[in-house]
């Protein structure tokens, strides 16, 4: 049975209307994207959707500490993720880069610092 998925590509600012169609879970054609990042985008989000994750963790000092992912990660892994956030301490001073949690849930990527705290 085919059917059309209406997504927004993230890929970039212009966020472009792209259509799926999609026929039994396999897909037919992807339109409306201006450039092949967008159907590459279109491809993946339907198949094996992934974010990055953009939060906040306890710093030693008990206040928060802006953190992402360092590349992003299977969605269905995000609620996971946060929970792992959570759960961890950053050691002040932090500085952008340094790593929170390595190897989140064996994904091979890292929770990081995104600001610099005292
Ligand atoms: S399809 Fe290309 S131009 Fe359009 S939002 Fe995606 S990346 Fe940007």
């Amino acid at each position: 049975m085919s059917m059309k998925k209406e997504l927004t590509c993230i890929v970039c600012p212009m966020g472009c209307r792209l259509t799926v169609e999609l026929d039994g879970g396999e897909i037919r054609s992807v339109t409306g994207n201006t450039c092949p990042r967008g159907k590459q985008y279109a491809i993946d989000e339907c198949t094996h959707p992934m974010r990055t994750v953009t939060s906040t963790a306890r710093a030693s000092d008990g206040a928060p500490v802006a953190v992402k992912t360092d590349r992003a990660i299977p969605k269905e892994l995000m609620i996971a993720c946060m929970e792992e956030i959570n759960r961890a301490t950053v050691t002040l001073p932090a500085q952008i880069g340094d790593i929170v949690i390595e190897n989140l849930l064996g994904t091979g990527v890292n929770v990081i610092v995104t600001a610099n705290r005292k």
